[in-house]
């Protein structure tokens, strides 16, 4: 038995578990099933929001009346603190590397919407955001308010609770259909998704491999991330559980140009996807894991592992891909 820490109902769940057939069968390969982390919610859908069910409820629990959290101008995460916040009746402040021109399309747009606190700093600025995170603190302490600090994208030793839950539905999900899939493939960014994931299967007995793919950074920042929030979440929530079996398993090949920035092929697979299953993918992170994904198995990487099915968590992202419907062509 797994002892969950205090937990808000925030998320729609179980979501949705099913295979894609036309997409499979074109293929030839493996079976691929998707999660629909997607559909966690409208507006606050995709995979932060199973992370925020931990850290808004620690925020609660610790009497805050303001978050204070940051991401890229287009960060999904921060478009979900902000309207939770709204749904909680807290305080937003969203600390944004300014990584784009800051148009008000898609995320941006959302956070305004949800009348969001919001401070674009510089990329230089922005290296400093230990500081900048402080310093907005102590401004709300002298306000006579309390600042919640949540990391970017959520991940850290409590938001990998979401995914720890998130393991335990898959098992669900798996035994309902008697399959075991030889993988769980992921998109990754701040590591939370992933280190939650790999804890998850371990703790649930699943036996499979969680590979993720990055869309920033190389894998060897992976490695050290998840290895970090593991030990936070070791040293606080259960000094008894063995980690030293997990290794992440990340592909750093399929990032493309940049981070927030794909090629024409991420593209051309979001419109294929689009049309064959009726699945938006995004050109920040889950079209560039999935494109990842289905060259891998094209060049016969997934065969190294028993079985048959191969498991893709959609987390998300929607409004990231209208902030770049310009790419797209039409
Ligand atoms: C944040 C995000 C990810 C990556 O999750 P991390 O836990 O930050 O690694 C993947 N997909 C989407 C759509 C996201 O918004």
């Amino acid at each position: 038995m797994i002892n969950y820490p205090e937990r808000l109902n925030l998320a729609q769940t179980p979501t949705p578990f099913y295979p894609l057939e036309r997409l499979s069968k074109q293929l030839g390969g493996p079976r691929i099933w998707i999660k629909r982390d997607d559909l966690t919610g409208a507006a606050t859908s995709g995979n932060k929001v199973r992370k925020l069910e931990f850290l808004l409820a620690e925020a609660l629990a610790k009497g805050c009346d303001t978050l204070i959290t940051s991401g890229g101008v287009q960060s999904n995460h921060c478009r979900s603190v902000a309207l939770l916040g709204a749904q909680l009746g807290l305080k937003v402040h969203l600390l944004l590397r300014a990584d784009i021109e800051p148009k008000p399309v898609g995320n941006l747009l959302l956070d305004q919407l949800a009348g969001a606190t919001i401070s674009h700093y510089s990329l230089d600025e922005y290296r400093g955001l230990n500081k900048l995170f402080n310093q907005w603190q102590e401004h709300y302490a002298a306000l006579g308010r309390k600042a919640y600090a949540i990391p970017t994208g959520g991940s850290n030793g409590t938001g990998m609770w979401g995914y720890i839950a998130a393991a335990e539905e898959l098992s669900q999900d798996f035994q309902r259909h008697a399959i075991s899939p030889a993988a769980i493939v992921h998109a990754t960014g701040s590591a939370g998704t992933q280190a939650g994931l790999m804890l998850g299967c371990q703790l649930h007995q699943i036996n499979t491999q969680v590979k993720a793919y990055a869309v920033c950074d190389n894998a060897e920042y992976f490695t050290r991330k998840v290895r970090g929030d593991l030990e936070q979440w070791q040293s606080h929530y259960s000094p008894q559980t063995d980690i030293s079996g997990l290794v992440a398993d990340t592909s750093d090949e399929y990032i493309g140009p940049a981070y927030g920035v794909a090629g024409e092929e991420v593209f051309e697979c979001i419109k294929e996807v689009a049309a064959l299953e009726g699945i938006l993918l995004d050109p920040v992170y889950t079209g560039k894991a999935f494109f990842g994904m289905i060259e891998d198995i094209k060049k016969g990487k997934f065969s190294q592992w028993d079985g048959d099915d191969i498991v893709f968590v959609h987390t998300g992202g929607l409004f990231g891909l209208f902030a770049q419907q310009h790419r797209l062509g039409y």
